[in-house]
């Protein structure tokens, strides 16, 4: 996909300026890395500046290609003999992904985890400057710890966060970065499982308030969006789980169990035991084999059959539950 018109100005506005060149070096600027020697071109962010080479930057970026190609350089405006482009980008963001197209092994290989830092700034600027691989391999990453399927969901359950292809931060304050990051980038089909994973992992409080991250010290809280999306998306599970549960409150005409209740009586401990006093909110929970062993075998087949499809019912609801289009309409 060739960029468009909108998207060169787009950078420029961001920049407010005329020209991509046409910029003063910000004194605090710092040289960062790369700053090749033989670059021939200085991109110049808020906090870095880096010394690359004009044909590298065109090889993996048709955005650069073309704003390479749409403005020329002003002699006045040099550094070390290279002329100065200006990106309204954050340093820290620029110098992950110029790492990463100079050296291959700065992004390794995919079974091995990836700053969350690194994969953002991957996912932002690939697609703001169309490098395609970079794009993809953050949105891979992400979408195997926040699938667009119930199979995938419970791929990613089962393997929890200790392998969770982004690293950095724990699985609480990773799972709100998520969540914003893909709102920020309008990866919306992330949006469902991450948005439904701060639901069950956090509490209200942390919804609202944000939680500490003990591994770097941040405070991480949700963007107004996603937080009120959470919170609007709270009746909404509660009535999911409802469903998904409903086995509890049958009694199949096939039961085996003697007596005018069958495996009713046991089905009302399991109810109270999940519901009370504490709701489930939980409409994805899986399967428990610890609850067939209380039933006679027709009723545990019958739970099972009903479980399942309970779950699938919500996984179909996700997304409209948090206020996004149905799964088929929600395009990246
Ligand atoms: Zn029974």
């Amino acid at each position: 996909m060739l960029p468009t018109d909108e998207t060169l100005q787009s950078i420029k506005t961001e920049g407010d300026r005329e020209s991509f060149y046409e910029c003063d070096v910000d004194q605090g600027s710092e040289r960062s890395q790369p700053w090749l020697l033989d670059g021939n071109i200085i991109i110049a962010t808020d906090t870095r500046l880096f010394r690359v080479h004009r044909g590298v930057l065109c090889l993996h970026s048709q955005i650069f290609k073309d704003m390479f190609s749409s403005s020329q350089p002003d002699a006045a405006l040099m550094v070390d003999d290279c002329p100065v482009v200006h990106l309204p980008d954050s340093g820290d963001d620029m110098y992950h992904v110029l790492q990463a197209l100079y050296d291959r092994s700065y992004s390794p290989a995919y079974s091995d985890k990836l700053p969350f830092e690194v994969t953002a700034a991957f996912l932002r600027l690939g697609k703001k400057y169309m490098i395609d691989h970079l794009y993809k391999e953050a949105k891979d990453r992400l979408a195997s710890n926040f699938p667009t399927t119930l199979v995938g969901w419970d791929l990613a359950d089962a393997r929890c966060s200790g392998s969770w292809s982004v690293s950095g931060w724990t699985h609480h304050a990773l799972t709100l970065l998520t969540a914003n990051l893909a709102r920020e980038t309008q990866l919306l089909s992330l949006l469902p499982a991450a948005l439904y994973s701060a639901s069950t992992l956090c509490t209200a409080r942390e919804l609202v308030h944000g939680v500490d991250d003990c591994t770097t010290g941040a405070h991480v809280l949700l963007c107004p969006e996603n937080r009120d999306a959470v919170v609007v998306a709270h009746d909404a599970l509660r009535e999911l789980a409802v469903k998904t549960y409903g086995w509890l409150m049958r009694l199949p005409p096939a039961c085996r169990l003697p007596g005018m209740d069958g495996c009713l009586d046991k089905k009302r401990t399991l109810l109270i035991s999940l519901f009370y006093p504490k709701r489930v909110c939980t409409p994805l929970d899986e399967w428990d084999d610890a609850w067939e062993d209380r039933l006679c075998s027709e009723c545990a087949a019958e739970a099972k059959r009903l479980h399942e499809a309970g779950r699938r019912y919500a996984w179909s609801q996700l997304p409209q539950v948090y206020g996004l289009p149905k799964w088929a309409d929600l395009k990246d």
